[in-house]
């Protein structure tokens, strides 16, 4: 089942209520997507619990291999999941994209596979003996949203597999296509039941979170939907890892080397064409670097190709949704009207087809504009200047979201005193954004709770058990 068209055959439905998916870049019709409701979920509910026991049995070397079996087919199957995945959410598939993307979905499989979980052996000291054991939580609700739709359904699922439950996911309604394509391909291999989907949006969404079937939460999305999930969750006492909204700061020290930076500061904001939680969505440069930080990152800004993603040569793409191309582009508008300078970009064609952005700069901000404070998600950076230190940290530091952060600098020791001192799960080094299937993810304030990746990720979709005596 390797092709593009069988691909696409086995998620179609062939009876009950369904909707056409589009393109965003060209408006053209790609598909068809289910739309399940309440009776689908208490099936696949039904299902998963058939289902789990017998694979929270089998020996933690099967579910090893099971996942690596599993990434053995989304490699087989590489090309047409990254054709789909480039036509409906619109990212190319070229550059770090469409098949980087399927790429990471591999590598998160097998990185899980290879994490252990050992028995810790927290007390030993002749009178007392304890052990904290790691048991499968059950059943796991994965909810997830259009940026990154197979890679963040991977980050979900793999682990709560791998601990023993069985998972039901529900992709984003933007991008169900993606979703439910990796996971057939992952079904070609994995036990029946252990892994379902369901498909639907935010109501479907509500009616996991709300169904006592499922003791955890796993969600990755906005802030606004990750404070229902949290009253909703009470009722039955769910656990949740929430991976929210971000706004990361990056902070330009004085002593870097702009030409040298400015490939990486671009790719640090403009990765997925802005619409990653843990982009650089405001910069803030010292005077001393600021003409030629803005200069040199503008250059590299012209230069990168924008347009269809399955044209080879396109390394950014449209958004993914009218509703985000509607955001940027107000959020662009008042920046011009704070009396921001448009160094790249800013000037949309209103009436083309796709949801195409262009790149866009804007330098010499004031720091309360909203393109500054409010997330973006988009490809439209905002450059502030600064000439002390302390103000940049302070800025940084002023938002009620904290993922992730940045501090470039020739001086790696300086770069760090900084970086402890921003509220951000993750702090970033002369890059921005990077991910590792063993370093642990996470945000703070109210960019969520909870870590993913590495032994700590896998702890978190598990229960703690000790054994004491
Ligand atoms: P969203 O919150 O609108 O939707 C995310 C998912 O939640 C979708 O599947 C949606 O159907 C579902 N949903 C909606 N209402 C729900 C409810 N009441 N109960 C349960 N599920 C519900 O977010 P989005 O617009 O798809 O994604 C963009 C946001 O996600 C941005 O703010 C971005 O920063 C954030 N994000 C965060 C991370 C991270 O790792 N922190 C990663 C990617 C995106």
């Amino acid at each position: 089942m390797n092709s593009y068209d069988e691909l696409l055959a086995a998620i179609t439905p062939t009876s009950g209520p369904s909707r056409d998916v589009f393109d965003p870049a060209t408006a053209e019709r790609i598909g068809t997507a289910p739309v399940h409701d309440a009776s689908m979920l208490a099936a696949a509910v039904d299902a998963a619990h058939a289902a789990q026991p017998g694979w929270a049995a089998l020996d933690d070397q099967a579910r090893r291999d099971a996942l690596h079996r599993a990434a053995d087919a989304v490699e087989a199957a590489a090309e047409p999941l990254a054709l789909l995945l480039s036509r409906e959410q619109g990212k190319p598939l070229n550059g770090p994209n469409a098949r980087f993307e399927v790429g990471a979905c591999a590598a998160w499989l097998r990185a899980t596979a290879a994490t252990d979980v050992p028995v810790e052996v927290v007390v030993d000291d002749g009178t007392d003996y304890a052990e904290l054991h790691y048991r499968p939580i059950g059943l796991v609700a994965a909810i997830t949203p259009w940026n990154w739709p197979m890679m963040i359904a991977i980050w979900q699922i793999a682990p709560a597999l791998r601990m023993g439950n069985a998972v039901i996911a529900k992709p984003s309604e933007h991008t169900p296509l993606s979703g439910l394509a990796l996971i057939s391909v992952l079904n070609q291999v994995l036990p029946a039941g252990v892994l379902q989907a369901v498909a639907g949006d935010g109501a479907l969404g509500a009616a996991m979170v709300a169904d006592p079937a499922f003791g955890k939460i796993m969600f990755t999305g906005s802030t606004a939907t990750g404070k229902k999930i949290i009253s909703s969750s009470a009722e039955n006492v769910a656990r949740l890892t929430l991976e929210l909204g971000g706004n990361d700061a990056g902070i330009v020290l004085p002593d870097v080397d702009p030409a040298a930076i400015a490939q990486d500061l671009f790719w640090g904001a403009f990765i997925n064409t802005g619409q990653t939680c843990a982009a650089l969505k405001r910069l803030y440069v010292h005077d001393d670097v600021y003409d030629a930080v803005v200069d040199a990152l503008g250059e590299v800004a012209s230069a990168m190709p924008m347009g269809v993603g399955t044209d080879e040569n396109n390394v950014l793409g449209p958004l993914q949704n009218r509703m985000q191309w509607e955001i940027v582009d107000r959020l662009v508008e008042e920046a011009k009207a704070d009396g921001g300078r448009v160094v790249v970009g800013g000037n949309p064609d209103r009436e083309a087809r796709g949801n195409f952005y262009p790149t866009t700069l804007i330098a010499d901000l004031p720091s309360d504009s909203a393109l500054v404070v409010e997330e973006q998600f988009g490809p439209a950076l905002p450059i502030v200047r600064y000439s002390d230190v302390e103000e940049a940290i302070a800025l940084a530091n002023a938002l009620d979201v904290g993922l992730g952060a940045s501090v470039w600098s020739a001086d790696r020791e300086r770069a760090r005193e900084v970086a402890t001192r921003l509220e951000a799960g993750t702090v970033w080094i002369n890059s921005h954004g990077g991910v590792h299937p063993f370093i642990p993810f996470g945000g703070v304030k109210k960019s969520g709770y909870g870590l993913e990746f590495g032994v700590e990720g896998l702890k978190s979709v598990a229960v703690p058990q000790v054994i004491n005596g």
